[in-house]
């Protein structure tokens, strides 16, 4: 019930519990003519694809409110190779410190190499922690950025949903003794200084926006593939602390690279397959329209679990986040744990019998009709 849930003794707060909201303004075709709708889709995915990345310009905008404390965000890395996700949170968080004017630090724990890329990303100040282990370690990771917080006393700070990430930053509110919340995908701020922070619910049926009140710093992890990466070069203070203790409680015996990449997560191209392909012998349609797009084929939950495709090709909430350049769904409705997995696609195309599925809410162009007749139609027309 919408502010009414609140977890009893907990350092955050749930203010208000809605729905996710609409981010695309779709066209539609809703002709009963697959030929047409064939044509009419060969031109909307040449503009797609024709569209080059556009290169974010980061506009600062008007602060509203001035807090005391800094922003910071901590800087993932394997080894000094830092994850993207950091620098996708970067953005938005170089956002809301600019409206709480106030200054955007990067935390950096063991990777040297960090500093120059954090300043390009966005950020004023780097808090570099040197250290010899260069690999995440609970135990010394979490010692690091306590101290350092504890020390520094930021207003907030951001994590990257990554796994290490988020296992930091639950260890770490337990010792500075603050509020975490998890899994944001938007943020906000008053003209008080409150930074709220929005997150799927309810299995991703509902949105909560969540607030830290009284306890400082806020900690977030982020969701990846939400933000995109800005460029805002300049050069900044350094402020190097060194970790004298370096116990833990782990011993790394070895460490092995996950050996197999994710053509899913790497493909500009994904054509999304859901439940009304019906069979498992109908994927091969899907199949053709990726090859000669030269993309990839991905599906919703139910068609993996089902076995009628390997689970790593999921995507969703509970499978893979994709940013292709363009995500065709055949015969998907929509659901919000299926769209937050391409929230962060630039084109989504649809094509549903249904007119009223919630995936036309959420893609930039739409055919309503019969993925049978209109497919084929598209795979000839694109193959010439
Ligand atoms: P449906 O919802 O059954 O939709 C099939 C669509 O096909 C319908 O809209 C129908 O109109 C259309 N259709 C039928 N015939 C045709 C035709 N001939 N031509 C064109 N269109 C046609 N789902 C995910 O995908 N990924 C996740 O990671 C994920 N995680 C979840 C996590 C949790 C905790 C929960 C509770 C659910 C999760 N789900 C996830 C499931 C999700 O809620 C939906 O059930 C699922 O996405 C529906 O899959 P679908 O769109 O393929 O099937």
């Amino acid at each position: 019930e919408p502010n009414k849930i609140g977890l009893a003794g907990s350092p955050t707060k749930v203010i208000k519990v809605h729905p996710p909201p609409k981010t695309r303004n779709p066209e539609l075709y809703k002709e009963k003519d697959p030929k047409g709708a064939a044509e009419w889709l060969t031109e909307k995915i040449k503009i797609s694809l024709s569209q080059t990345q556009e290169k974010i310009e980061y506009k600062k905008p008007e602060p509203v409110a001035k807090v005391n404390g800094e922003l910071w965000v901590y800087v993932d890395h394997i080894n000094e190779e830092p994850n993207e996700t950091s620098w996708e949170i970067m953005s938005e968080a170089r956002r809301i410190a600019d409206l709480l004017s106030t200054t955007l630090s990067a935390v950096i724990i063991g990777a040297d190499n960090l500093v120059e890329d954090a300043f390009e990303y966005g950020a004023d100040k780097v808090y570099l922690v040197k250290s010899n282990v260069k690999r995440y370690d609970n135990d010394i990771y979490t010692r690091a950025l306590s101290i350092v917080a504890k020390k520094y006393k930021p207003e907030a700070i951001f994590f990257p949903g990554t796994k290490s990430s988020r296992e930091l930053a639950s260890t770490s509110a337990i010792e500075i003794n603050t509020g975490l919340i998890a899994d944001c995908t938007s943020f906000d701020v008053d003209s008080k200084g409150i930074l709220y922070a929005t997150r799927p619910d309810f299995g991703g049926k509902e949105m909560s926006t969540i607030i830290c009140p009284n306890h400082r710093p806020v900690m977030m992890t982020v969701r990846s593939g939400v933000f995109k990466p800005i460029h805002n070069h300049k050069k900044g203070e350094i402020v190097e602390e060194k970790l004298d203790d370096e116990f833990s409680r782990y011993k790394i015996l070895d460490y092995r690279r996950k050996e197999k990449r994710n053509v899913l997560t790497e493909s500009d191209i994904v054509i999304g397959v859901g439940r009304g392909i019906k069979s498992p012998e109908n994927i091969k349609i899907a199949e053709e329209l990726a090859d000669v797009l030269g993309g990839v084929v991905g599906v919703s939950k139910p068609l993996a679990d089902m076995g009628w495709y390997p689970k790593d090709r999921q995507v969703g909430q509970t499978g893979n986040t994709i940013r292709p350049k363009l995500y065709i769904a055949l015969g998907i409705s929509g659901a919000v744990q299926h769209l937050v997995g391409i929230s962060g696609a630039r084109k989504i195309i649809a094509i549903n019998i249904d007119p009223e599925a919630p995936i036309f809410n959420n893609c930039d162009y739409g055919v309503i009709g019969d993925l049978f007749e209109v497919v084929p139609e598209l795979i000839k027309r694109l193959g010439k």
